[in-house]
């Protein structure tokens, strides 16, 4: 497996998926969803609407991950994932890590051969940047995932360095 830190619009990456920092609702939000559905037009919401009308009537717990194809974007499958909001006064790191894992099970299953990653929960959900990066970058290296190919693409300084970091 081949993890790189890149900077910049994770809409532009050419990549078999793209990891979406969803909500549980998944009819689309501000930050990277928002970025996500604009780019991709109207077809990822309209799958999106079809998962809440079946499985996932409640929504998509936090941790876990599903696929919708990815619309006008340049990629097979958008991965929307639900991070948990920060809170300073409970461990959640373990539902974070959980949102990389699942992902990158998902994206075997999809037969993915490589995959990017925006900061999941690093944005409106509050998480701090070098907590984000520590607990993105080792749940990646511990996934058991055939997939070659994976980015974190980054869209602040902050988090760039963060993970930059992380990866050592
Ligand atoms: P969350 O609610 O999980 O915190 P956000 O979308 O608010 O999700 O933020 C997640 C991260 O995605 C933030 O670091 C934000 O800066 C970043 N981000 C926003 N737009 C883009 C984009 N187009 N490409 C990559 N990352 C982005």
């Amino acid at each position: 497996m081949d993890i790189r830190i890149l900077s910049g619009d994770i809409t532009k990456q050419r990549v078999d998926a793209i990891v979406n920092a969803a909500n549980s609702s998944l009819l689309g939000g501000g930050g990277v969803d928002g970025a996500i559905h604009r780019a991709g037009g109207p077809a990822i919401l309209a799958e999106c609407q079809e998962l809440r009308r079946g499985q996932y009537g409640k929504g998509l717990p936090t941790g876990q991950a599903v696929a919708t194809t990815a619309g006008r974007l340049d990629a097979d499958w958008v991965i929307h994932t639900v991070g948990p909001v920060y809170s300073p006064a409970e461990d959640r790191s373990a539902l974070l890590a959980s949102c990389y894992r699942e992902s990158l099970a998902l994206a075997d299953r999809l037969g993915a051969d490589s995959i990017a990653f925006p900061a999941v929960s690093a944005g409106v959900y509050g998480w701090p940047a070098a907590s984000a990066a520590a607990i993105a970058v080792a749940a990646v290296r511990e996934a058991e995932a055939s997939v070659a190919d994976v980015r974190f693409v980054l869209f602040t300084e902050e988090l760039l360095a963060a993970f930059q970091q992380a990866l050592g």
